[in-house]
């Protein structure tokens, strides 16, 4: 499919329903593509501010709503990916998106596969957030909500001062 054919596609797509993207899909730049009905949840946008990443983006939250799923919906997709298996790939942010994609029955786009795979489990439609195959990295970091220290591996209490960290993106970048 060319470009030209994947926008009809995304047009028509965007007339039916709302698409629900996580970080990979904000930074993958095809939000423009995509105006009018779009949506994420407060944590991914948490996690491209708290990685300064939106500078070069061009990212901004008028872009989309901005919506925090319910707790049932949580709930829902926290014990799909438990029956998938994808439980500890996943993030709270992953799980919020796919929380509010279930509570919208809108379309998931991430590039990101487990999410992809808890998404099918539960009936929610989805997309790759980019024209080509999957070619990027999100490389991310983890800061500490109380010293603001940052770590390049996953922590999940500070050592330092013992608060929870929160996940960051630390860059995004072509794959080699
Ligand atoms: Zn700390």
């Amino acid at each position: 499919m060319g470009i030209e054919d994947e926008k009809t596609v995304m047009n028509d797509t965007i007339r039916q329903k709302k698409l629900i993207l996580d970080t990979s899909a904000i930074l993958s730049r095809r939000v423009s593509l995509m105006q009018g009905n779009v949506a994420t949840t407060p944590s991914v946008l948490d996690e491209i501010r708290l990685g300064k990443i939106a500078r070069y983006t061009g990212f901004s939250s008028d872009m989309m709503d901005i919506l925090a799923p319910g707790k049932e919906s949580l709930c829902a997709a926290r014990k799909a990916a438990e029956e998938t298996g994808d439980l500890h790939e996943l993030s709270s942010t992953d799980l919020d998106v796919i929380a509010l994609c279930l509570e919208l029955n809108g379309i998931l786009v991430t590039d990101d596969y487990a999410m992809q795979n808890v998404a099918s489990r539960l009936g929610i439609e989805f997309m790759g957030a980019d024209l080509k195959p999957i070619d990027r990295d999100i490389r991310w970091q983890y800061r500490c909500t109380g010293c603001g220290k940052t770590f390049q591996q996953h922590v999940e209490i500070c050592p330092v001062c013992g608060h929870q960290t929160k996940r960051a993106v630390r860059s995004y970048k072509k794959r080699q």
